[in-house]
């Protein structure tokens, strides 16, 4: 990696659910537009995951994720990300395609769909990147080892019958622990997306890549903070 990349995460972009315990997975897409023109007038350029990711000459990379595979992704944030020329990375809960967030609503939030195959492949045609957040969202690290290997491989499989690659895991929770990563090496993954704070760069274990949180109150100056903060004191 070159340049530091800034991981930006992000949920649903959507208005915030009436009802919803959390709401701070939600981005609305005007908010989310307006993420997007600042990044542009700031010079950051999407970089790819199959690109390894900053050893172009990207001056500025920076990698938008999206956690869940939400079907207001593929309504509401691609247009938009098409629009102002950013790519996206959409991690997927495989054993829920075309289902719902049944790990938040069985903890009393609201429900949301998620994308189904169909969308996924029509998705990944037009240049968004997949990849896995396990079968079925789980805190990694509760796990033992064999439970954690079907969630990690299990899942892998599903996304390559799907034909999206690199291989790569998002960690539901930012839940994993030593055996996790070594599971996830094993089963071929590349690349490894944690909730820990902070940028990337050539010394950051590519298992262990950190990012910086969107929420339902990320305003524009809260952007630019969070921009400065990572660059500044990499948290
Ligand atoms: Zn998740």
């Amino acid at each position: 990696m070159g340049a530091r990349l800034p991981i930006l995460t992000y949920h649903k972009i959507a208005p915030i659910a009436k009802g919803t315990i959390y709401p701070g997975t939600f981005v609305p897409p005007s908010l989310f537009e307006k993420h997007l023109r600042l990044l542009r007038r700031r010079g950051f350029v999407s970089t790819r995951l199959n690109s390894q990711f900053g050893t172009e000459s990207e001056a500025k990379p920076i990698l938008l994720t999206f956690d869940d595979g939400f079907q207001d992704f593929a309504d509401n944030a691609w247009p938009l990300l098409q629009q102002y020329g950013f790519g996206g990375v959409v991690f997927l809960v495989t054993n829920h395609l075309g289902g719902k967030n049944d790990w938040d609503i069985n903890v009393g939030d609201q429900p949301a769909p998620l994308m189904n195959e169909a969308t996924v492949q029509k998705l990944a045609t037009e240049g968004v990147e997949f990849g896995s957040h396990t079968l079925s969202h789980p805190r990694l690290a509760t796990l033992n080892d064999e439970e954690q290997r079907v969630e990690l491989v299990e899942s892998l499989h599903k996304l390559e019958s799907l034909g999206t690659t690199p291989p790569t895991i998002c960690y539901p929770y930012g839940s994993y622990n030593d055996s996790t990563l070594q599971i996830a090496r094993e089963a071929g993954y590349k690349y490894g997306f944690s909730t820990d704070k902070g940028l990337n760069d050539s010394t950051t274990d590519s298992m262990r890549l950190k990012r910086i949180a969107m929420r339902h109150d990320t305003s524009v100056p809260s952007l630019i903070y969070k921009l400065w903060r990572g660059f500044r004191y990499d948290r």
